[in-house]
């Protein structure tokens, strides 16, 4: 019996890290709740038991029932009958699945049915299931949502709908339309507040909208009327299930994650209710909502680079060439064991991010019951910035690595990579959204600029290079101090230029160059506890992340200010008369 927990031991290793005994501790205020549930954890290790009980009953389900069906709902997917859009029988059959097994809304309080999970071993859970099926984590991972309405809704509407994503109900975050994508300032949809009734209705399009025919929606809409900023934008709650106003027009084809409907939605006169306070619609909510989503995407890119690397290392060691198993060609293993290593670096960066953002989120709760000590919101502030930073970074890098590793996927299975008989052709096409939905690597290089420039990036890697490692390992380490030399000298470089045009063109490259730096050092230190688990990774990427970082210096030295021209209007077309 396939488990994928128990199959990736690096997952147990993760939820053993030091800073989980003060996320445990914050998470569950001295244990109180054990009083009145009986399935609350009594101490620290009760609670990493009860987190393992959950995510082997995960590895159990992905590996026994979602990875069997993924290949079979790839090929029909979700179909539209009177706008409405209804699921794959079979994916029908895993959310059931999951809501039995009590794996909806577990990182909601108990209160309203949940587990109290912290976002570290929910994101575990992510992860599996990514490897598994990718679509299945996009209708999965949306029970994130709730999190937000538990956040900035009000009690009633807390009450009335996070037990019913407790019991299985699905969500959707309906936020683009054709004219707002990156730019989500730009959303249209308009919201109009009925006096009489005391009642907001929404009309208008939405599009791209994972999982749109969902039972509980959260919309982004335009609340005041004359604006086009993201100030004018607040928002609603809508609750599909019990309310008339909203079709599905029409669901995409798509290239990949074909089992979970994208759709095209029309509201009509919708019923709505305002979510959090007027105005604060993007600034704040869909700001903490998209944090969410993205390290979901973050945990999907993983498991897809997981589920990659195993269907080209299993393909390697059978298929036989020349009288051997390719896995015996140099040039066969050199793809392997960079892709082992770009999976891995990814890993201890998504879970090193996870821990930050679950830190201060759980302080945030702690606030909401008591003040927070000076010392506690000090805390506080650390880890967010550090979430902040972190998120973007991952988002970006550990996707576009994902879409080079399900290449070198296909690339290690030959002519059989490129057919529909094999995993792997579906995990080329399911990667390719990783890198683009949830802002796009570009946006995120945008959200993640400011936190080179400004040193804070270097500032962490300086505090990781303090911690001790044992011996062996120097020799890495000293290694790696070359990255940090490099990676802040061309931040350097480019923030001394003045030129803001310079900054945005060189900008991907400087977060490539920080990437490989954090990645590497997060590496080292995982390989120091668990070297059965990262040595070797660690030894493969730091040479990979040390030429990246010569090319990506001598790029930026080959490009300055007089050569920014040569990149500008590429191609003019001739007009033909
Ligand atoms: C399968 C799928 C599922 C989706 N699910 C959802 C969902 O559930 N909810 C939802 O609300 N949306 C969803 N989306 C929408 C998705 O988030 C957007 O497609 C994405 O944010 C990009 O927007 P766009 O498609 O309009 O591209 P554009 O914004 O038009 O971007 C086009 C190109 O321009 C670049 N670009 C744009 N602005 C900048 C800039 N400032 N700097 C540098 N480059 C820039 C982009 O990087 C990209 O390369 C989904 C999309 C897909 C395809």
């Amino acid at each position: 019996m396939a488990n994928f927990y128990k199959d990736t031991p690096q997952l147990a290793y993760h939820l053993r890290h030091p800073l989980m005994k003060r996320i445990v501790e914050l998470k569950e205020r001295n244990y109180q709740e054990a009083k009145e549930f009986d399935y609350a954890p009594q101490n620290f290790d009760d609670a990493i038991d009860s987190y393992e009980a959950v995510l082997d009953i995960v590895g159990d389900l992905c590996g026994n029932q979602l990875a069997p069906n993924a290949q079979d709902i790839d090929k029909i997917g979700p179909t539209l009958k009177e706008g409405r859009a209804f699921y794959d029988p079979l994916t029908a059959k895993n959310l059931e699945a999951v809501t039995q097994a009590g794996l909806t809304g577990i990182a909601l309080p108990r209160q309203y049915g949940g587990l109290n999970f912290p976002i570290t071993p929910y994101i575990m859970a992510a992860d599996m299931i990514s490897r598994s099926d990718a679509s299945f984590e996009n209708l999965w991972g949306l029970q994130s949502c709730a999190t937000i309405l538990y956040e900035y809704g009000n009690d009633d509407q807390r009450q009335r709908f996070l037990p019913r994503v407790c019991q299985g109900e699905t969500m959707s975050m309906d936020l683009t339309e054709p004219d707002a994508g990156s730019d989500l300032q730009s959303v249209m949809l308009k919201a109009t507040y009925n006096k009489e009734e005391d009642a907001w209705y929404l009309d208008g399009v939405k599009r791209f909208i994972t999982n749109g025919d969902s039972q509980i929606h959260l919309v982004l809409a335009r609340t005041e009327e004359g604006t086009k900023d993201a100030r004018g934008l607040s928002m609603f709650v809508f609750d599909a299930k019990n309310n008339p106003g909203l079709s599905v027009r029409r669901i995409e084809n798509k290239m990949g994650i074909k089992g979970v409907p994208t759709c095209e939605l029309v509201f009509t006169h919708a019923k709505a209710e305002l979510c959090g306070q007027r105005r604060f619609g993007l600034i704040k909510y869909v700001m903490a909502l998209m944090n969410d989503a993205r390290l979901g995407i973050m945990s999907q890119a993983v498991g897809i680079s997981e589920a990659a690397y195993r269907e080209a290392y299993n393909y390697a060691i059978e298929r036989k060439q020349f009288g051997k198993t390719i896995d015996n060609f140099p040039a066969v293993y050199d793809m392997l064991a960079i892709m082992r290593a770009k999976t891995d670096a990814t890993r201890v960066h998504l879970y090193e991010t996870s821990r930050y953002v679950d830190v201060y989120r759980a302080l945030d709760e702690v606030a909401r019951h008591r003040k927070l000590t000076p010392e506690e919101r000090e805390e506080q502030k650390h880890y967010s910035r550090l979430a902040d930073a972190f998120t973007p970074l991952g988002k970006g890098i550990s996707t576009e690595y994902a879409n080079q590793n399900v290449y070198d996927c296909v690339q290690i299975h030959g002519g059989s990579g490129y057919m529909k008989d094999y995993p792997c052709e579906r995990l080329y096409r399911d990667a390719r959204i990783t890198n683009i939905y949830e802002g796009t690597t570009q946006l995120q290089v945008v959200a993640a600029i400011r936190y080179a420039t400004s040193g804070l990036y270097f500032d962490v890697v300086r505090e990781y290079r303090k911690r001790e490692v044992k011996s062996e390992l120097n020799p890495l380490k000293e290694k790696m101090a070359i990255l940090l030399e490099k990676a802040e000298a061309i931040s350097k470089k480019l923030h001394d230029s003045e030129n803001q045009d310079l900054l945005d063109f060189h900008a991907r490259k400087l977060i490539e160059a920080v990437a490989h730096t954090v990645f590497s050092h997060l590496l080292l230190l995982a390989a120091n506890e668990a070297p059965e688990h990262y040595l070797q990774s660690c030894k493969v990427y730091l040479r990979y992340a040390l030429a990246e970082m010569a090319k990506i210096e001598a790029f930026v030295n080959l490009v300055g200010e007089s050569e920014l021209e040569d990149y500008r209007n590429t191609q003019t077309f001739p007009t033909v008369e």
